[in-house]
């Protein structure tokens, strides 16, 4: 379907961009990738009066890493961070999931800040941020601001930004060496949005034992979740066939999905549970 009519800007700089955002409001959108933006477009499902396109602005396509961990600039593709061979020791967990999303066509567009904006319940990257503890940071006509994952995703395609506010960086917690993690999902094909998915990592004490566990959940509810009691059944274990059912068990009873075309709310409480099961022995 032919896209509806727009006016278009291109601004120089993010201030140039606020701008024009705090000038428009609700009647303007930001354009990143354009890999769910004119999807939306083509459908009606948005008609914005004008398209801020953010291709200029070079200062949000960085990746940082250092000792207060990994910054990835908002228009980040999915195909810089899998290219970035830093990524691969600085957050493992992040580039095993970002294998897992859409299609290659995809991955050379589509946009860290782009996805963190959509805010789709079933997608890897608010999934990572919600379990690792991302800060968010926006720039808007009040100034800047940091906002955690956790306050970030308000509900599908709602998230805490104002209208005219744009999405900077997405900064993930430094990663210790050694630190063990999973990424599962389950898809009905390759490069599908997932049905579920599940991100975790722990460290563990001199004894083997787990301490500081992150689970988080794609796919179970409105936005992504952390899954609290399989935490609780992880941390202070030694991460055996007993602990990893019960971690199981407490994933399944920490979750209270919808039915949906996809798929019913037992078969994801189901799921979730064998992905939790498979990352922690993956
Ligand atoms: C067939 C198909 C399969 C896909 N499968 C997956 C999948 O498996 N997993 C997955 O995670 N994603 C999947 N996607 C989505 C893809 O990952 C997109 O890259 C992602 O949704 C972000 O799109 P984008 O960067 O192109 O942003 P755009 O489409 O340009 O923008 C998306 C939204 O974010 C807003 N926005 C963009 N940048 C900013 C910013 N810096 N600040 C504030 N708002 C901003 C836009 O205004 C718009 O509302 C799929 C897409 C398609 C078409």
């Amino acid at each position: 379907m032919k896209l509806p009519p727009f006016d278009y800007a291109s601004p120089a700089t993010v201030a140039e961009a606020v701008a024009l955002m705090a000038a428009h409001g609700e009647d303007a959108k930001l354009l990143a990738g354009g890999q769910s933006l004119v999807p939306m477009l083509a459908f009606r499902v948005t008609s914005p009066s004008l398209i801020v396109d953010l291709r200029k602005l070079d200062e949000l396509r960085q990746i940082i890493i250092s000792d207060q961990g990994v910054t990835l600039g908002a228009m980040v593709r999915w195909r810089d961070i899998l290219e970035d061979a830093r990524l691969r020791t600085a957050h493992p967990l992040l580039v095993t999931a970002v294998e897992h999303v859409a299609h290659y066509q995809i991955r050379n567009r589509g946009t860290v800040g782009g996805s963190v904006a959509h805010a789709d319940p079933a997608a890897e990257m608010p999934g990572i941020a919600v379990t690792c503890d991302a800060e968010i940071a926006v720039a808007g006509q009040a100034g800047s601001r940091t906002i955690a994952a956790a306050d970030f995703f308000r509900g599908p395609l709602m998230t805490a930004l104002t209208p005219d506010e744009i999405i900077i960086s997405v900064k993930l917690p430094p990663w210790p060496q050694g630190r063990h993690f999973g990424f599962q999902e389950f898809a009905r094909r390759k490069g599908d949005f997932a049905i579920a998915g599940v991100a975790l990592f722990h460290d563990r004490d001199n004894g083997g034992k787990v301490r500081d566990a992150h689970v988080g959940a794609i796919g179970m509810s409105d936005r992504p979740l952390r899954l609290a009691a399989a935490e609780s059944a992880l941390n202070g274990k030694i991460v055996d066939d007993i602990t990893i059912a019960a971690a199981a068990a407490a994933a399944r009873g920490g979750v209270d999905p919808p039915d949906d075309i996809h798929a019913s709310g037992a078969y994801r409480r189901a799921l979730i549970g064998t992905l939790v099961e498979r990352a922690l022995k993956a």
